[in-house]
């Protein structure tokens, strides 16, 4: 019956939806004319319940001539059917992301990798619990930052106003951006607090704006006593959302409210921020993070460690620490990677674990795919065009697949922003950085697109091979 329906399915559903998500289905049992199919894992169920069971169920109905039930479960004993050397290393791959993976056979020795790798951020003022002052490793490089940070914390609105944060990617902006929420919070729960990205921040005024609510918005914005929006280049050239925002800035500044800024640049270095916006933030003060030395860099690896719960000899940190060294997002994904791998080989962390690990994701032993085939496959699996995600189009459906490509672009083959632009008609580096950086962000919360992800990297992967 179900290899009936299999074939059905095939010819209806496209190549990739069909080999990601039904090719390893089983049926467990047909009983009261309700049928249990089996998924190799949790996040493939999900799939099915969510996007195919109508039209299984369908299939599953004409090919019985009458009305059939349908529901899915995880096989157990991880009946996944072999895979080819170069696809387990795909698979481990992604299962070594720093972010865990959902599902999937090996991914049960990884869930073992500790559950801070999974929290979430809290609606209300979107504080992600791990962004705190106690995880925070004090540097010479963010010194100054980290100070003015706890300042603002204990006093808002005091002596800082606006501080302005800025450095390059993944050296602390939004961990300290939150730590700042979270420490005013514990000392006056009353305070109304909020972060928001400067895209947010757009949305929501976009949204506004649409449906004649600008009122309630501004309302929203100014009742609040600390004001933390992140990454402000991102509103630089949108010119109604500067001015917005600079009215919003003014009312909450006059009535001695407090407004932490980052950007990853100096105020004066964003060409288009309109010049009354950056007198106002050059009139606060203006703190800068730098990459991290040798020294700072094993000592964040010591407390990731810590935090994972895990012990990490002194050498590995230092070659961790040597061999990473521009940003403190990679310096942490090199360390998950180590654990998953200890964890998945149950070996214990050593500089001969380390070596491997980090030797093998830069390239060694990997297969080498194309950026045409990246962005066929993840054409493919979206089911548009290279049209659409090469053209202009703003659509959320268009979107989210290019940014995808972004982010696979660049994991997948190396490349450079630039050479990512130009292959997906002529964006600029930037609008590549901010994409990619957006899927990373959305990855650590969003366990379907970390799915979507870790599908379309295994359709990579095996097309690559044949
Ligand atoms: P940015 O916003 O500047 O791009 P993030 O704040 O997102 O960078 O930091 C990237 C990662 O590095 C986060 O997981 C953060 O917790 C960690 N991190 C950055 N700086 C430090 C630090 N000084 N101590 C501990 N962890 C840090
Ligand atoms: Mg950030």
């Amino acid at each position: 019956l179900w290899q009936a329906a299999l074939s059905d399915l095939e010819q209806t559903l496209s190549r990739a939806n069909f080999e990601t998500w039904l090719r390893n289905t089983e049926i467990i049992s047909f009983e009261d004319d309700c049928a249990t199919i089996g998924a190799p894992n949790s996040f493939a169920v999900e799939q099915l319940r969510n996007k195919f069971a109508l039209q299984i169920q369908n299939t599953l109905s004409l090919i019985l001539g009458r009305k059939v039930a349908v529901q899915f479960t995880v096989l157990n004993g991880g009946r996944r059917p072999a895979r080819s050397g170069r696809r387990t290393a795909a698979a481990d791959r992604a299962h070594a992301a720093p972010l865990g993976a959902p599902g999937g056979g090996a991914a049960t020795a990884v869930a073992g990798v500790p559950q801070q790798l999974e929290l979430t951020a809290t609606p209300e003022h979107g504080l992600n619990p791990r962004y705190v002052f106690e995880k925070f490793v004090v540097g010479s490089n963010n010194r100054l930052a980290h100070a003015a940070a706890l300042a603002v914390a204990d006093r808002p609105a005091d002596k800082f106003n606006p501080l302005y944060i800025y450095g390059g990617v993944g050296l602390g902006k939004t961990h300290l951006l939150h730590a700042i929420g979270h420490r005013a919070l514990a000392r006056s729960p009353e305070l109304r607090i909020r972060y928001v990205s400067s895209e947010t921040f757009t949305n929501e005024l976009i949204n506004a704006i649409r449906q004649q609510r600008t009122e309630d918005f501004r309302n929203r914005y100014r009742t609040i006593d600390i004001l933390m929006i992140d990454d402000i280049q991102f509103i630089a050239g949108k010119e109604s959302t500067q001015e917005e925002f600079f009215h919003t800035f003014n009312a909450l500044y006059q009535s001695g409210k407090q407004i932490v800024i980052s950007s990853d640049r100096p105020p004066k270095a964003i060409p288009t921020l309109a010049d009354r916006l950056r007198s106002r933030f050059e009139g606060g003060l203006l703190a800068d993070i730098q990459p991290p030395d040798l020294e700072t860099r094993a000592a964040i690896l010591a407390e990731k460690g810590r935090e994972l719960g895990v012990t990490v000899p002194d050498d590995v940190l230092e070659y961790v620490a040597r061999k990473v060294e521009s940003n403190i997002r990679e310096l942490e994904g090199a360390l998950n990677k180590i654990i998953a791998l200890s964890q998945l080989y149950h070996r214990p962390i050593s500089m001969e674990l380390a070596i491997e690990a980090l030797t093998d994701s830069v390239g060694a032993g990997r297969r080498q795919v194309t950026v045409d085939q990246v962005v066929d496959t993840v054409v493919n699996y979206y089911q548009i065009t290279r049209r659409d995600i090469t053209g202009p189009g703003r659509r959320r459906d268009i979107v989210l697949p290019r940014q995808v490509a972004m982010y696979l672009l660049r994991e997948e083959t190396g490349s450079s922003l630039v050479e990512i632009g130009q292959c997906l008609g002529g964006r600029d580096h930037s609008t590549v950085l901010h994409g990619i950086e957006k899927m990373e962000r959305q990855m650590e919360t969003d366990a379907r697109l970390r799915g979507e992800i870790m599908a379309i990297r295994e359709l990579l992967y095996t097309s690559a091979e044949s």
